[in-house]
């Protein structure tokens, strides 16, 4: 358990380095325990990051917020920003075809195509009439 300015991270056996963590609002398991007014606030959301991973978290992500460095993936291994996000666009892509870091080489938790996607935030209107069993 670390604790920073008010803060307390509890990390217990379930979450594990490379697990997928999005923090935003009401995120109770996270089990972050925060003392702020407001915990959608970006300052707030950047901070419960920062702490998840100081405390061994790799792939830890702001969620419900315009905000590409917590969206965004870094490299365990180096720090690199592997893949960026902004929104639904994809930024940055540093990437090998098999899922590694362009940099140091190091595995990059996750199934990955070997380029990246292109779809972005345009919309695609869905019937569900067209789905239904
Ligand atoms: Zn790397």
């Amino acid at each position: 358990m670390a604790s920073v300015q008010g803060w307390k991270v509890l990390t217990g056996a379930r979450w594990e380095p490379d697990e997928l963590v999005q923090v935003e609002r009401e995120r109770e398991e996270l089990e972050l325990v925060e003392q702020a007014d407001d915990f959608s606030a970006l300052a707030t959301l950047a901070r419960a990051r920062r702490i998840a991973r100081e405390n061994g978290l790799r792939y830890v992500y702001t969620g419900n917020v315009r905000d590409e460095e917590g969206s965004s993936t870094y490299c365990p291994g180096c720090g690199t920003l592997v893949i960026g996000r902004d929104g639904y666009e994809l930024t940055r892509w540093h990437l090998t075809g098999n899922g590694h870091c362009e940099s140091c080489g190091a595995a990059i938790a996750g199934v990955f195509d070997k380029r990246p996607g292109r779809w972005g935030s345009r919309r695609l209107p869905v019937r569900l009439a067209d789905f239904a069993a």
